[in-house]
């Protein structure tokens, strides 16, 4: 019997849209490589969704593809607790706490908080601005050892670190404070119009950004509008961001590296090599797709795996919450 205690690693995802290329390749494949080192809690942080104005049939369309695409790239729930942040109240309580642990400061330094209120000028709310603290109360209340986050989110961990230490300096022994996990194998993808950019749900462009559930044409499509370059020559270099872009999604789906990948297009035109690229990416996402329509049409099956991880979820969360609200006083 394995009775080696793991560590635990912990992530959570925004279904505010489809599922990308860039959440598969960058996060969620990663996680499902994971469940075997690490003990897994995943979530979808449905809560964070609505600092951005949501449709509600079309987050309630969301919340379920995800659930579905995601256990549908290989997350067992068996092994791997995989819930709903807003089913497991903890969240925005313990949000709530380490709000008063937060300085304005260190929340206005927020990079993606300055990005998203600049898009979004009509809409500065509160739960923009304090976006960090409900993702630190993500984490501590886990006891979470590892967070795997791309580059995108380090800020926002090094400030759940900070809050922890806060926290910990005033009150001993609540929160373990958790240290990122940079996967080996953590492809940045970036948007397929302006691959300066990452591939993001909220690309303003519909061609930049390929959805897991895109049917093969429209992802074949995308691939040969991609932004390239006029050098006509599949090489990995600067100034060349489209194709390197494309030699990076390339060797995620195939294993190959760039320097096969330069020696097996040599000569060969851009056409050539985005079909190549699109075709692999068809392949790679079948088994997803495929196993996704399976799961999408048995929502009793859906509710029950994630009633019972809501279930668990609370289970650890309150232990964690009890803890820290009897360390601060409250009765
Ligand atoms: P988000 O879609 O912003 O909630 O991100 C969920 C996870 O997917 C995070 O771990 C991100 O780092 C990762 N991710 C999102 N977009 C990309 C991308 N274009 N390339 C690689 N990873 C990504």
């Amino acid at each position: 019997m394995d009775t080696e205690k793991k560590q635990i690693a912990l992530s959570l995802i925004q279904p505010s849209g489809t599922i990308t290329l860039g959440n598969y390749l960058g996060a969620i494949r990663n996680w499902v490589k994971m469940q075997d080192e690490f003990d897994c809690i995943f979530a979808l942080a449905d809560l964070h969704t609505i600092t951005v104005r949501q449709e509600p049939a079309k987050m309630r369309k969301n919340i379920i593809d995800a659930y579905a695409s995601i256990l549908a790239c290989g997350i067992d729930v068996e092994k791997t607790l995989f819930f709903i942040q807003s089913h497991v109240h903890t969240h925005a309580e313990m949000a709530w706490i380490l709000n008063c642990y937060t300085q304005f400061g260190e929340l206005s330094r927020m990079t993606q908080f300055k990005d998203k209120s600049a898009k979004h000028a009509d809409n500065i709310n509160a739960g923009l601005f304090t976006y960090p603290s409900l993702m630190a109360a993500d984490i501590l209340l886990y006891q979470a050892d590892r967070v795997p986050v791309g580059a995108d989110q380090m800020q926002h961990l090094e400030l759940a670190r900070d809050i922890a230490n806060r926290f910990n300096g005033l009150y001993p022994n609540v929160f373990k404070v958790p240290e990122a996990y940079i996967p080996k194998t953590g492809a940045r993808v970036m948007s397929l119009q302006d691959p300066t950019k990452k591939m993001s749900k909220s690309d303003e462009n519909v061609n930049g950004c390929v959805h897991l559930l895109d049917p093969p044409e429209v992802i074949m499509k995308k691939f040969k509008r991609a932004v390239t370059d006029s050098e006509a020559c599949v090489r990995y270099g600067e100034g060349k961001d489209g194709i390197n872009n494309l030699m990076d999604i390339y060797g995620a789906v195939t294993g190959l590296s760039h320097e096969q990948i330069e020696r097996d297009f040599d000569g060969k035109g851009y056409g050539d090599f985005k079909t190549a690229v699109g075709e692999a990416v068809v392949e790679a996402l079948r088994p997803v797709k495929s196993e996704y329509e399976k799961l999408i049409a048995d929502k009793a099956y859906l509710e029950s795996c994630y009633r019972k991880a809501d279930e668990i979820a609370l289970k650890i969360s309150s232990r964690t919450l009890a803890k820290a609200k009897k360390k601060i006083g409250f009765i």
